[in-house]
């Protein structure tokens, strides 16, 4: 079969050829400017399990969300659970998101901006303390000393530890379940002995975390669904 790709040179990239499947399955390479063609197909070629088996995972999952307009009715995450949120305007109460017996309910008056920033400031709120207790918490268990926990509003990148071993998390990482914010935790922390992915790395996650893949999993295909 010929997989049917769409081909983005670039000056820039010196000489590693990549492939991205989209949201929609379309496939895209990417590859510096003079690669010939013959080797970009061979390289697609020997990515056709992975991408046939990434097609095939995709095409199982639920289609990716409309945008979110942070209206009643719509569902949001915490803590692995989605929760429906309820958006009224009562101008003699505090502005703001309130979570109450698994509802979201916020009081803003403002249009769809106003509302995001409520709710990520909502989220950010419940993700340092959370999130700090776990780093405390494998802290002491790993014997690993963290400077501090600081929380970031990235929307791809779960994580991350500075060359200085500080952490950051997204205020995302708190819509997912407890066992994958741990893994997420135990990640980030065992970067402080290892500063790449190598099978050391991994070796000293799975040691604390055996079933790690599962949580991978679970993020990468969630992931979408912590937008807004
Ligand atoms: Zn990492």
């Amino acid at each position: 079969m010929t997989i049917r790709y769409s081909l983005k040179r670039s000056r820039k990239r010196k000489k590693t050829l990549s492939l991205q499947i989209g949201k929609n399955s379309e496939i895209t390479v990417y590859a510096p400017s003079f690669t010939p063609i013959a080797e970009i197909d061979r390289f697609v070629e020997q990515k056709k399990g992975w991408i046939a088996r990434t097609l095939t995972r995709q095409a199982a999952l639920p289609a990716p969300p409309a945008e979110k307009q942070i209206a009643t009715g719509e569902r949001f995450y915490y803590l692995g659970e989605s929760h429906p949120l309820e958006v009224f305007f009562e101008p003699l109460e505090n502005a703001g998101l309130v979570f109450w017996n698994n509802r979201f309910y916020l009081n803003c008056a403002g249009g769809r901006e106003d509302r995001r920033r409520h709710l990520a400031a909502w989220y950010r709120k419940k993700a340092q303390p959370y999130l700090s207790e776990r780093v405390d918490f494998y802290s002491r268990l790993l014997k690993l000393p963290v400077k501090d926990v600081r929380i970031t509003s990235a929307g791809r990148r779960w994580g991350s530890c500075s060359h200085d071993n500080r952490l950051s998390f997204s205020f995302r990482l708190i819509m997912a379940p407890p066992p994958v914010i741990d893994y997420v935790v135990v990640h980030e922390m065992m970067h402080v002995r290892q500063k790449n992915h190598s099978s050391q790395f991994w070796n000293l996650v799975i040691g604390v975390i055996p079933d790690y893949q599962a949580h991978r999993r679970w993020l990468r295909d969630h992931q979408l669904l912590f937008e807004f």
